[in-house]
């Protein structure tokens, strides 16, 4: 079932999902060598949970019925998605993915930024870009008249140009009042397949792009998904709305963006 969103729904949408793009700005300032995932989220629960919200991931489960033990998903390097925060200090060098979610006045926001700790090498930096780029790419396809194939394949040929490996097993999604609706938004495709997109359809598109191979398994924790060779994963993920002509973002990188130009 495809939820069609009102102009009102969108509008706690936006609020839901610029109140993850504030807590990423807030986990953007304490990033740096030294300083544990746990930390960070411990922050962002507070900061969440001291905005009215509730952090989503928290207690939601696997396909087990398991519960995720806390409020971000920190996937540090290898890590592709859904890290569980530790008490391992971030290394210079190293990148960490926090995917956060939060619900506010009943509608879910869902926003992924990758950080880089302290100095990282220009390849992996390339990974980075290159990854962001791919996102903003999908999100021009999410246009009214446009089909979710040409969002996918936009995302696919990007990371692919560059011999990055584009994940399978994880996908984008339909967001509302639950965090994850339909339909599914796949980082790989073909241009114009798959359902013909219309104003008000909500959903979250987030690349999880690889250095390597985009084979991944499950770590023994039954959450960490890496690389099966070990190299570095990078994931940014935007909620955005489809409009007629442009898309509407609905969370956003500006403030976690400023926080990273005044750290330099
Ligand atoms: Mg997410
Ligand atoms: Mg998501």
């Amino acid at each position: 079932m495809i939820y069609l969103k009102t102009d009102e729904e969108v509008e706690l949408l936006r609020e839901a999902n610029l109140l993850v793009g504030k807590t990423l700005a807030e986990l953007a300032k304490a990033i740096k060598p030294g300083v544990t995932t746990k930390q960070l989220d411990a922050i962002a629960e507070t900061f969440i949970r001291d905005n009215g919200a509730i952090p989503t991931f928290y207690g939601f489960p696997n396909p087990k019925g398991e519960p995720f033990p806390a409020s971000i998903c920190a996937s540090v390097n290898y890590q592709v998605v859904h890290g569980i925060p530790n008490d391992t200090p971030l290394q210079e060098g190293d990148i960490v993915s926090i995917d956060c979610g939060t619900q506010l006045n009943g509608y879910c926001g869902d926003s992924c930024y990758t950080f880089a700790v302290g100095e990282i090498s220009e390849s992996v930096q390339k990974l980075l870009t290159v990854t962001k780029e791919a996102l903003y790419k999908g999100i021009e396809q999410a246009v009214v008249g446009r089909r979710l194939g040409d969002i996918s394949y936009a995302v696919q040929s990007h990371c692919e140009a560059e011999g990055y490996g584009v994940v399978r097993e994880f996908v984008g999604h339909g967001i509302g009042k639950k965090m994850h609706e339909e339909p599914k938004v796949p980082n790989f495709g073909k241009r114009g397949n798959g359902m013909l997109l219309k104003n008000g359809l909500c959903i979250a598109i987030e690349p999880m792009i690889t250095m390597g191979t985009k084979e991944v398994y499950m770590q023994e924790d039954r959450w960490g998904i890496v690389t099966r060779d070990k190299k570095p994963a990078a994931h940014f993920e935007h909620s955005v709305c489809v409009r007629k002509g442009k898309a509407d973002i609905l969370s956003s990188f500006e403030e976690i963006e400023k926080v990273l130009r005044e750290k330099q």
